[in-house]
């Protein structure tokens, strides 16, 4: 089953800060997760690059 390589970019700064994959029968439209930015030192929405 071939996966989706997706990189995942902080919604407020746009740094790329993650790297997941998904599977694209699973996943319609963007992905979209709450992550700790590195960048803004709190968590924060990540949208699909
Ligand atoms: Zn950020």
């Amino acid at each position: 089953m071939p996966k989706e390589h997706v990189t995942l970019a902080c919604t407020t700064c746009r740094h790329r800060n993650y790297h997941t994959t998904k599977n694209p029968k699973n996943a319609r439209g963007k992905l979209e997760f709450t992550k700790y930015c590195k960048w803004c030192r709190k968590h924060t929405p990540h949208k699909e690059a």
